[in-house]
């Protein structure tokens, strides 16, 4: 009998990581991992996202569901370069599907891939997909203590998205709160405040992709 513990799973999905991350890096590509809860809004905040990109960035997305193409489907209405990876009932994303769906792109004409994960607050913080940043998006609606309860998803993230503001009257989401809890967690992560049907806080978010996606050409170049 052979037992498989999930130590060994976590490092042998190390190695395809770092496998992954260094072809990345090799084509200039800036990759992006976002995780959250199902319903935070990844997708509509991708969509809108991907329009303010284009055209003078080239983006790629990898959409992780469990099963359905739906969110790809959507994204592919912006943007063209879309795989759809369907864990058939596992909850998050691991390295090896990422190795897979990168053969799916000529990766010399991206800049940015955005990789949006299994909806899920948990086990998507534990793998490395050979990213360059998770980013932890929180909606409004799922209420102000998601990162106590959940800290190693906002540990892990280089910046944070509190989306679907516009909903902030309907709810009892204290931002000022939730700010303070992420601060805790992250105290260097950006925190971005972000409303998709009003079109606010995008500048500083897009500001910020262009930013890393310029310097990771730059690296290229040099
Ligand atoms: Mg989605
Ligand atoms: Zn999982």
């Amino acid at each position: 009998m052979k037992i498989i513990l999930s130590t060994d799973i976590l490092s042998s999905n190390q190695d395809q990581a770092s496998l992954n991350r260094k072809t990345l890096q090799e084509h200039g590509v800036q990759v992006f991992n976002l995780i959250s809860s199902p319903g935070s809004g990844k997708t509509t905040l991708l969509c809108q996202t991907i329009r303010l990109l284009q055209p003078e960035l080239r983006v790629g997305v990898i959409e992780g569901d469990i099963f359905t193409a739906r969110d790809a489907e959507r994204i592919s209405q912006v943007c063209p370069d879309v795989v759809q990876l369907n864990t058939r009932g596992g909850c998050h994303l691991d390295a090896r599907m990422i190795a897979a769906a990168l053969k799916e792109f000529d990766l010399g004409k991206i800049d940015i891939l955005f990789i949006e994960n299994v909806g899920n607050l948990v086990c998507p913080a534990e793998f490395d997909l050979g990213e360059d940043e998770k980013i932890a998006v929180l909606s409004v609606a799922e209420g102000d203590d998601k990162p106590e309860k959940y800290p190693f998803a906002f540990q892990e993230a280089a910046a944070v998205v509190i989306n679907k503001t516009d909903l902030i009257p309907y709810t009892n989401f204290d931002i000022a709160y939730a700010r303070a809890q992420i601060r805790q967690l992250q105290p260097d992560a950006p925190i971005f405040e972000i409303s998709t049907p009003q079109e606010t806080g995008f500048s500083p978010w897009i500001a910020y992709l262009r930013q890393k996606a310029a310097r990771r050409r730059g690296q290229r170049q040099s």
